[in-house]
């Protein structure tokens, strides 16, 4: 695969040598993660539930030249992410990093929201991401790389996200989760990190809610670099954590938001100008 179909920035061969296993890894972010994952010189393993979508995903990196393959995998099942994790070891050899990005959400006013709608987000999303973490320690302890667990989170987790209660908790979860195996597992040379993304423009969330509320050039404004993320940028944040650039990086949240979550509100320089 060359590099410009990625648009990585990285030297080739970077993550050569290591097992990646990417929940959610056959759309969206996920899928750019594995791509420059396997662009990048790793196997890769994508674990999600959707078949045809995992089908397409691994024939589109494969026919780039990428070494993956998938295992149909519903996060909330404690069993099932242990097959996964199982069948990367047997598959590749072992498993070096793991990247939680699995997740679910949808809106709706906290007052309305039904006990089956809390449970069912943070099923997948913090409980998804502890059975993630749980299931491959054994392996990652014998990464000879230093294992790496990137767990994918969002920037409103600590801020309060209104109509999203279910996933803010869970993705703060994650956060905590990931701070304590920081502590607990760094003995072991397993690095424990979240990459939290502003809004990712070109996944489908983002662009159907921006478009279907005409949303876009308000919430652009707000991003004092002036776009949104793209894919790409959380792919290449995620490079940064797993390859060797990364290895004193523990128990840290890597925001990727062109600064949007430090403007509390206020108006770009650009709007300033504006108005
Ligand atoms: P996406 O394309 O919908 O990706 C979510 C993936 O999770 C899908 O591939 C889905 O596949 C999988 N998934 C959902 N439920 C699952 C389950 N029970 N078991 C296994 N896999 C499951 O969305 P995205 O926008 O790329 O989001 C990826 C990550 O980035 C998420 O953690 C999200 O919270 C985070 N994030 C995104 C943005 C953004 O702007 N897009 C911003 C901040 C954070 P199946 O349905 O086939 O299982």
């Amino acid at each position: 695969m060359t590099l410009s179909q990625t648009n990585s920035i990285f030297t080739p061969n970077v993550l050569a040598g290591r097992v990646a296993l990417i929940t959610g890894g056959a759309t969206g972010i996920g899928y750019s993660i594995a791509q420059t994952f396997a662009a990048l010189g790793a196997k890769v393993v994508i674990a999600s539930r959707k078949q045809e979508n995992l089908d397409a995903a691994v024939a589109a990196i494969s026919e780039e030249g990428g070494e993956i393959s998938a295992v149909c995998t519903d996060v909330r099942s404690p069993q099932e992410v242990e097959a996964a994790v199982a069948y990367t070891v047997s598959t590749y050899g072992g498993l070096d990093i793991l990247i939680n990005n699995a997740a679910g959400n949808f809106t709706v006013p906290t007052k309305e929201l039904s006990p089956k709608g809390w449970k069912v987000v943070n099923d997948i999303d913090l409980n998804g991401t502890f059975y993630g973490c749980h299931a491959s320690f054994e392996a990652l302890k014998n990464s000879p790389h230093g294992g790496r667990i990137i767990s994918i989170v969002t920037t409103r987790a600590l801020e309060g996200w209104p109509g999203c209660a279910p996933a803010a908790a869970a993705k703060a979860g994650i956060i905590s989760l990931t701070r304590t195996l920081a502590a607990e597992w760094g003995e072991y040379n397993i690095c424990s990190n979240t990459i939290a993304p502003g809004p990712i423009g070109d996944t489908e969330g983002v662009k159907r809610i921006y478009e279907e509320q005409g949303r876009g050039e308000a919430e652009l404004r707000k991003v004092p670099l002036g776009r949104f993320g793209e894919r790409r940028d959380i792919a290449n944040a995620a490079v940064y954590l797993a390859s060797d650039a990364g290895s004193y990086i523990n128990g840290c949240d890597l925001i990727v938001d062109g600064g949007r979550c430090r403007m509390n509100g206020a108006p770009t320089n650009a709007t300033v100008a504006n108005t």
